[in-house]
């Protein structure tokens, strides 16, 4: 068995060391001569996976006690509807920052439930950069604020929050535990697990306790996340696995030194790429440089035609799913928390002898 490079944008790479502990706890987890897939979600022994999983998160992300940790299913996508419908009741409107294709998707099912207040768009800029954040058209009476901080397709991400009252609400998918954020400054953050934090299946919730007053009855039930965290996210069989998956995942990040340890690796992963394709005339990226995604790294090449060619090299290579996104083509390396550095040398090393051979 040979593992390669993974640099797909989700379903993603996860640490082998996790992968292997799963492994080793297939057939029997802990002594309860079953499989965690084949165990009672009301058992206590899933019952203290999901509350470890719970307590990890919120060491490592520093969550006080005013946030409730939900675990969601439907994937981030199911989000974008059910967000909207649960926290715009007794409100007019919601505001969206438009930055990319995802807050555009999170922008098309809002307006399903709610007047979108589009506060400002890149979209005439290719979301090549970011707006300006002193030219948003904030309504401070909308229900709250949403926005993507890594947009995962184009590979461009915001550190920095817009100053406002209102609440916010960012879809984190990509870039959750990749570096040291503030959960204090958000309403509510909300991440699919399948880019940085486990399997698909499962999306991690952190919502500040006040705002589930505005989830009402008509809701169904299974969506209203008042009803989630009164029933501590089993309201029905939560995805058991990808939870267990998850806590793995966190027990690794603080074996690794939390975030902040991640988030430096991180930077040097990212830097060293973005060198290598800037120093170079065959490769390049179109994104802003104040506005670059540490976790997914754009990159095309001069010559288009020789596309095809590098994927099935770089496959070759033990280098996989380089593609870029079909909306955008070109190459796209995603490089998350699990991607060691030596994946990056690996990635620029085959980048450079592929131009030697057909630059
Ligand atoms: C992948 C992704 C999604 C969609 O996730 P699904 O779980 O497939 O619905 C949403 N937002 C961002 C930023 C993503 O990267």
């Amino acid at each position: 068995m040979s593992r390669v490079y993974n640099f797909c944008s989700g379903p993603a790479a996860l640490p082998e060391a996790v992968l292997k502990k799963a492994q080793a706890e297939l057939l029997d987890w802990h002594g309860a001569g079953v499989s965690v897939m084949e165990m009672s979600h009301r058992s206590a022994e899933f019952m203290s996976i999901l509350a470890s999983a719970k307590a990890r998160l919120t060491r490592l992300l520093d969550i006080n006690d005013d946030y409730e940790i939900l675990f969601v299913q439907g994937g981030a996508s199911t989000l974008f509807a059910q967000i909207p419908a649960n926290l715009t009741n007794g409100f007019d409107s919601a505001c969206y920052l438009d930055t990319g294709a995802w807050s555009s998707k999170a922008i098309k099912e809002a307006k399903r439930y709610t007047d979108v207040k589009v506060v400002a768009s890149s979209k005439e800029k290719k979301y090549l950069t970011v707006p300006d954040f002193s030219t948003l058209q904030l309504d401070e009476k909308a229900a709250y604020l949403h926005l993507c901080p890594n947009e995962t397709i184009g590979g461009l991400e915001f550190a920095d929050l817009p100053e406002t009252s209102l609440p916010i609400i960012a879809d984190l998918s990509s870039t959750i535990l990749s570096r040291k954020i503030d959960v204090s400054q958000y309403g509510m953050i909300y991440a699919g697990a399948q880019k940085n934090v486990g399997p698909a299946g499962v999306v991690i919730c952190i919502v500040r306790k006040d705002l589930l007053k505005r989830c009402d009855d008509s809701l169904p039930s299974i969506w209203n996340f008042a009803n989630l965290a009164a029933n501590d996210s089993m309201i029905n069989t939560p995805p058991t696995f990808a939870i267990y998956l998850a806590d793995l995942v966190f027990e690794w990040l603080e074996e690794q030194g939390g975030v902040a340890a991640m988030e430096a690796l991180n930077i040097r992963k990212a830097q060293a790429l973005y060198d290598y394709i800037d120093a170079s005339t065959f490769y390049s990226n179109p994104i802003d440089p104040a506005f670059r995604s540490r976790m997914n790294v754009p990159f095309i090449l001069s010559d288009q035609s020789l596309d095809a060619l590098f994927i099935k090299e770089s496959e070759a290579a033990g280098l996989r799913t380089l593609a870029g996104h079909r909306s955008v083509g070109g190459m796209r390396a995603s490089i998350y928390n699990a991607m060691p550095m030596e994946g990056i040398q690996a990635l620029i090393a085959f980048m450079a002898a592929f131009e030697k051979r057909h630059g």
